[in-house]
């Protein structure tokens, strides 16, 4: 790229330099310099050396052109931006409200070149007689360790410098005397490290089988391929519960994707990226797929990300981030289970997967295919408004019925006398199922809920002194020592005995959490075995998928957990599954809670009789007429749909509107309030004709963590470009002020409340 100016975005997030500053480019770099690119560049008044991106390349000065700076060097081990990468950054910082480079690091997953492992091998330059020959000579002569080199070359031409440096007991010296007599050549060769578990080529082996798609599945198949073919890009969603066959339709496409000479990129929550997903993909694939996930060293990182940039993969593998993949030739993005959480991000930029991918395709020439048996309301909604052309999946391919369900009422078993967490029906059906030595699964919707503890006469609740939420209880089932643990910082002190408030004895935990129900089924089936999956139990790196095949390999009887257990695995030998408490999900408190719930119940129902036997389900709640529980316990997506949008659209919650959410951060609780005041009131003056709803400003129903203060405010309107515009004049007023962009935080369409 030509040019004598380069303007760069500067790798500092918390300083008012959110904007590109202009460098002179010196004359050695001309011509090497390309957007994109990381640079070293002198900043600020002491000329420290510091990183930004090269944004554009110009020809045209905006200041004196003698005034001007000049770049310093460019970074050798820097990723390099790809200008569809920046355009993208740009999009999202737009939408979503960030600092630059906030949104540029968000796509660049890999900060920085790690450098490849090199692999050295030993190549015999003789042919085995004359090998022989030598070695005889150098045992002549007692120089053992060439003779043992020779001999080994002798039986096999090519070694592994490894091999022979560690079992024959050779020396480097040793291997460059042979090397230097023309005997021997070392070859040294870049690999790039593997992303996939070590074990996984050879279970693939044995290979994978082409199965006879269904006629509904090749439908779906044979009409977006189609689409493709005569240049038709459009969104797309299969609507199918799990097991009628979305995985085969999604490789099948990306099999037709790839025979255009294009790529794939497929995203699977975290959570559900399990071993056997990845066998599938591998064993039809082979090593053109590849997998980015947060267990990755930084070294396998960088490697998948070469391998996408030099196109030596076709399928990239992940949850969001695996988006970013620097593909030139993309062609499809497919979204499992698109109603996930975990699609949208948590941090600056707080963007969403499948609005990303959508500009993504847009920008590409892509296609994008969402997947899920709870479509999120957004994608349902674009479907029925025609924007998404939708395809349903309706029977499970591998066998297995829909289970039956029974909503249970807690109220009416407290009337008649029963304080136990468990019904009596589910009371029963758990006593049936270890009698027939079938498996049962017992899930709670959330942690940190339950465990709080509380003064039963003065109601005091035992709180964490920095973040203002409840300390949750563990005990040690062995030692009976009881600790309080704080779930957002961590903070921890021992468990009380006495109510700091009162004195009364009677302070006790919330026992209605995994840890809690583990011990209350000990107590009620001592001869049950049972195994336990939640955040404290699933820590270490492969704790998750250890739990999980121990429960398939029949190890126990029970499992109980959090959410994470609905996901991912069959079990053929699960006929029983119980939520214990569909309320706690019900009671969250923002706008998405019936959505959640009804998500999580369907998808949990969905785990019982996956196998040839058949599966029942327990529902318990004290709100068994709640329409997520009714269409849930009935399997009915489209009856839960209608009374959800309906609602939606009456309250004027997303996606019949949009809603922005303004989080203002404050080490001192003045300053923030006084803040986000001040936000509301330049929000205000921005409305105009528009009229947007205003709510808050409110101290958040977390209003501290870390000590650090919350603040919110929520901006809802039909249009989401009047929210855009809003959030531009406050960045404005933020940047004015210069206060630090990190302490105000926007969130559209917000997935959780603050
Ligand atoms: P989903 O992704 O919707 O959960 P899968 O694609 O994983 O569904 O399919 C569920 C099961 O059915 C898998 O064991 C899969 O191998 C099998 N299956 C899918 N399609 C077919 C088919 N056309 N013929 C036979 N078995 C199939
Ligand atoms: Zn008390
Ligand atoms: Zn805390």
């Amino acid at each position: 790229m030509t040019g004598r100016f380069a303007n760069v975005i500067v790798d500092i997030s918390h300083e008012k330099v959110d904007r590109p500053f202009q460098y002179r480019i010196p004359e050695a770099l001309r011509g090497e310099l390309a957007v994109g690119m990381a640079v070293m560049i002198p900043f600020g008044a002491g000329n420290k050396r510091i990183r930004g991106y090269v944004m554009e390349i110009t020809d045209r000065n905006d200041y004196d052109e003698q005034k001007l700076k000049e770049v310093d060097s460019i970074v050798e081990d820097g990723i390099c931006a790809q200008a569809d990468s920046i355009r993208l950054a740009w999009w999202i910082r737009e939408n979503y409200g960030s600092t630059m480079i906030a949104a540029l690091k968000t796509v660049l997953p890999v900060k920085r070149k790690v450098k490849q492992i090199v692999k050295k091998t030993i190549v015999c330059k003789v042919d085995a007689a004359v090998a022989v020959r030598k070695a005889e000579e150098y045992e002549a002569k007692h120089q053992r360790a060439k003779a043992r080199l020779m001999r080994g070359l002798a039986a096999q031409p090519v070694l592994p410098q490894p091999l022979v440096t560690g079992k024959l007991n050779v020396t480097v010296q040793t291997i460059q005397a042979l090397e230097k007599a023309g005997l021997l050549e070392v070859q040294a060769q870049d690999t790039y490290r593997s992303a996939l578990p070590e074990n996984l080529s050879v279970s693939a082996q044995g290979a994978w089988q082409k199965k006879q798609l269904s006629e509904n599945q090749a439908g779906i198949v044979d009409s977006i391929a189609a689409d493709f073919k005569s240049g038709v890009r459009g969104t797309y969603l299969i609507h199918g519960v799990t097991g009628s066959g979305k995985t085969e339709v999604y490789m099948e496409l990306i099999e037709r994707i790839i025979a255009e000479g294009r790529q794939a990129v497929m995203l699977i929550p975290e959570i559900a990226l399990t071993y056997q997903t990845l066998v599938r993909f591998y064993q039809r694939f082979g090593d053109r797929v590849s997998v980015m996930n947060s267990r990755l060293s930084a070294g396998e990182r960088s490697d998948q990300y070469e391998r996408a940039a030099n196109g030596d993969i076709d399928i990239m593998i992940g949850p969001r981030s695996a988006l970013f993949a620097p593909f030139g030739r993309l062609g499809l993005v497919i979204m499992d289970e698109e109603h996930e959480g975990s699609y949208k991000s948590e941090s600056m930029p707080k963007y969403h997967a499948r609005e990303v991918a959508g500009e993504l395709c847009r920008m590409k020439g892509a296609s994008l295919v969402l997947g899920s048996a709870t479509p999120s309301i957004e994608s349902y909604y674009r479907a029925r408004q025609g924007e998404i052309k939708m395809f349903v999946l309706k029977e499970r391919l591998a066998g297995g019925q829909l289970p039956k369900v029974y909503v249970e009422d807690l109220r009416s078993e407290l009337r008649s006398g029963n304080r136990s967490i468990f019904s009596r029906r589910l009371h029963a059906l758990i006593d049936d199922r270890l009698k027939k030595g079938e498996q049962s699964m017992l899930f709670i919707n959330r942690r940190g809920y339950a465990g709080f503890v509380s003064c039963r006469s003065c109601g005091h609740v035992m709180k964490c002194p920095h973040c203002d939420v409840s300390l949750s209880e563990h005990t040690d089932r062995y030692r009976k020592v009881s600790r309080l643990v704080c779930h957002y910082c961590g903070y921890g002190m021992p468990g009380v005995t006495n109510c700091p408030e009162c004195g009364s004895k009677y302070i006790l935990g919330f026992r209605a959490g995994t840890q809690q129900i583990e011990e209350l089924l000990n107590k009620e089936f001592p001869a049950a075995r049972v195994l336990r999956m939640d955040a404290d139990t699933t820590k270490s790196k492969d704790s998750y998928e250890q739990i999980l095949s121990q429960f398939a390999d029949g190890e126990a009887d029970i499992l109980v957990g959090t959410q994470m257990i609905v996901k991912g695995h069959d079990f053929a030998r699960v006929t029983l599954v119980g939520i214990l408490a569909a309320d706690m999900s019900l009671h969250a408190g923002d706008y998405r809670a019936g959505e959640r719930t009804f998500q999580l119940l369907t998808q949990a129902a969905g785990r019982a009789g996956r196998g040839v036997l058949a599966g029942e389900v327990v529902i318990q709640t004290y709100q068994p007429d709640h329409y997520a529980v009714v269409h849930a316990a009935s399997q009915d997506y489209e009856g839960f749909y209608e009374e959800e949008i309906s609602y939606r659209d009456l309250m004027a919650y997303p996606p019949a509107a949009h809603m922005m959410a303004v989080l203002v951060l404050s080490g001192d609780a003045q300053t923030g309030a006084v803040r986000a005041r001040e936000l509301v009131g330049q929000a205000k003056s921005e409305f105009g004709d528009a009229r947007p709803v205003l709510i808050g400003p409110a101290e958040a129903f977390i209003g501290r963590i870390s000590d650090v203060y919350r603040y919110v405010f929520y901006i809802k309107h039909r249009d989401y470009q009047v929210l855009t515009r809003i959030k531009d004049a406050l960045e404005q007023m933020i940047h004015a002020r210069q206060w630090n962009p990190d302490s105000v935080q926007f969130d559209f369409d917000p997935m959780n409340h603050y």
